[in-house]
Formats: C-alpha cells, sequence, structure tokens
C-alpha cells in the first residue's frame, strides 16, 4: 500500500496543495504534537465519512475538531468561563474540550456522531496550524491510522496505515509528544476527564480545581469510558431494523434504488459513504411524534455498512430496555 503513498514534504506549495484537497473535501494526513491526525473538512458530511471510511472503523466515534485559537472554537461550541480559563492555560496544546454544539456551528452531524457536543482542540504544532490558517476552516481529525493499529507518530506510520487511501501525506518529522491529546469534557458542571494525555490531571485541577477523572472505574459501577460518557445518539421514537416497507403509522427510511421515490433516502444509489454523510441528519429529520417508529430498510454490513448498522442497532435497542 505504501507504494501508492503520497508523502510530501511540508513546503509551501504542498501545504497549498493539502488546503485545497481539504477545501474540495479531500482526505489530508498532517502532524500535530501529539500523533499525526487524518483531516477532513469538519463541515463536509461526505469528507468525514470518508474518514471512516479509511480508518475501516466499524463505528462512528465523534472526532475532535482542529481550530487556529478560542475564537474559532467559539463559532462551533460553547466556550464557558472555564473553557476560556483552560484555553489560556493550554491552548495552543494537546488538550480536546467537550462542550455543547452551537446550533448555528455549520458543522457536519457526523463529525459529533449525531451528538449535540463537540471535541474542539488547538494543537501547536506549526504545520498543523499553517494548515489550519490556509484552509481557513475547521479540521476533523482522528488519528492516522486503520482501526485496532496504533497511533502514527510519522509519516512512514501513516503511509503503512492508509497509504493510498488518503489524498496526501504532510511529512513533517516526528512528533513531539507522540500521545494523544487530553480530552476534559465540560458540558455539566463538573469538569470531567474522558482521556488522559499529555496535559495531566494534576495541570487541569490547578487551572480549574477540582476535576472529576471519569477514565476510571468507580466502585461497583462500570468504566465511564470516553464512549460511554458521549452516550450515542438515539432518535426519541423507536427504529424497526431490516424494514422491507413502513406499516402506516411508521416511517420510512430508505437506501438503495428498490425504495420508494418519495421516502427519505440515506442514499439513492446505494453508496455507503453517502449513506453514512446522510445518517445522523436523516434520523433526526424523521424523529417525529407524529410517527410511531422509523423502518430502516437493510443496509449491506460491508465497509462504512458496518458502521451504519452498529448506530442503527443501538438506536433500536434504546428502545428496547
Ligand atoms: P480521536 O479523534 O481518535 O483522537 O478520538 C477522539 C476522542 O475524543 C475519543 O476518545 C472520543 O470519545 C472523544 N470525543 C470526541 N468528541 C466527543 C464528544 N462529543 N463527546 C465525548 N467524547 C468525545
Ligand atoms: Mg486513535
Amino acid at each position: 500500500m505504501s507504494d501508492n503513498a503520497n508523502i510530501l514534504p511540508a513546503s509551501d506549495q504542498n501545504l497549498d496543495a493539502a488546503a485545497a484537497h481539504l477545501c474540495t473535501g479531500g482526505l489530508v494526513a498532517f502532524p500535530t504534537e501529539t500523533v499525526y491526525g487524518l483531516g477532513a473538512d469538519a463541515r463536509n458530511d461526505t469528507a468525514v465519512a470518508r474518514i471512516f471510511a479509511a480508518k475501516n472503523r466499524p463505528s462512528f466515534n465523534p472526532l475532535i475538531v482542529h481550530v487556529l485559537d478560542l475564537q474559532s472554537a467559539a463559532a462551533f461550541g460553547h466556550m464557558d468561563a472555564r473553557a476560556e480559563k483552560l484555553a489560556a492555560a493550554f491552548w495552543p496544546g494537546p488538550l480536546s474540550f467537550v462542550v455543547p454544539r452551537r446550533a448555528e456551528s455549520g458543522l457536519s452531524l457526523l463529525v459529533s456522531a449525531g451528538l449535540d457536543t463537540v471535541a474542539l482542540r488547538a494543537p501547536a504544532h506549526p504545520l498543523a496550524r499553517d494548515l489550519l490558517a490556509r484552509f481557513g476552516g475547521p479540521i476533523a481529525a482522528p488519528s492516522a491510522n486503520a482501526a485496532g493499529e496504533v497511533s502514527p507518530t510519522t509519516a512512514a506510520h501513516v503511509a503503512r496505515s492508509l497509504g493510498s487511501n488518503i489524498d496526501l501525506i504532510l511529512d513533517g518529522g516526528a512528533c513531539a509528544v507522540g500521545l494523544e491529546s487530553t480530552v476534559i469534557d465540560l458540558c455539566s458542571d463538573r469538569p470531567a476527564l474522558l482521556r488522559h494525555g499529555a496535559i495531566t490531571l494534576e495541570q487541569l485541577e490547578g487551572a480549574l480545581g477540582a476535576v472529576d477523572d471519569a477514565t476510571r472505574p468507580t466502585d461497583g459501577q462500570a468504566p465511564r469510558s470516553p464512549g460511554q460518557i458521549a452516550r450515542h445518539y438515539a432518535p426519541s421514537i423507536p427504529v424497526r431494523l431490516n424494514a422491507d416497507m413502513a406499516a402506516p403509522d411508521e416511517i420510512l427510511l430508505g437506501f438503495g434504488p428498490s425504495c420508494p421515490a418519495t421516502a427519505e433516502n440515506l442514499s439513492r444509489t446505494g453508496d455507503l459513504t453517502e449513506a453514512a454523510a446522510n445518517l445522523f441528519a436523516a434520523l433526526r429529520a424523521l424523529d417525529r411524534p407524529e410517527y410511531r417508529a422509523i423502518a430502516v430498510m437493510p443496509i449491506p454490513g460491508t465497509g462504512l455498512g458496518r458502521a451504519i448498522n452498529d448506530r442503527l442497532r443501538r438506536a433500536a435497542e434504546a428502545h428496547n430496555v
């Protein structure tokens, strides 16, 4: 795979090329101070769906959205006094905030895996910042490795893992930190550490006062991993899977050419990347009290279809408990 990988030195010309790829919905791997990120325009549903396809992730986890500074972060999420204090102390740097999404943020719903929250980070790496400035928008970027592999800290790691699945790999040498960013949840009164990283719990408490350690199992309770804290998005009405058609009191969510033309369709051509890009917006659109349930046509369980089915199953199970 690495034979076809497009690794380029981070020259002025190649940074412009990387920004141009982002503008047209492409995927660009770039160095940050933590690990290499796999970047896409965070406002473009199809581009974000391509991230999940390239990583071959079997589920949709919310992604971190990279921005230049506090001011741009505030356009996408509600940055309260605690976020401002932490940003003053640690941004730019390896710290991500989970905050309520602004309704008018313009971000892809897929970037938040359908949730009303968003993770924001201003990275310190000069090349990441240069790319953000040239692109002029928010960059969604998980680590640039295939699902199940360790995070990449060199351009060669990225090439080996993702190879020709991405448009361009900007080579900025080895990452300094080599650990993922710290993730802190600021959505409730008690700030909660969701993931350990380069900024420590002690540093956060020094700036903010008490922070819950949500990365550790608490007595008798199940571990509160970031994925569990995030809670999975589910519509408020039941979801019925593998439906051929909708009952009179149901609404159909279709997939592929056999779906009636008037119904909401994740992808008329049966394209799984298009379906992933539309998934959360479609569920929200059909989640209305006048329907008893959303009846979803079968989605093939290959490629991105696995992640789509994972989310649909969770949504269906949310009403079976
Ligand atoms: P990655 O992008 O692979 O570095 O992983 C992002 C990390 O941030 C994961 O641990 C996510 O669970 C966490 N995260 C991102 N967005 C949110 C969110 N909206 N709510 C909770 N956790 C989040
Ligand atoms: Mg990762």
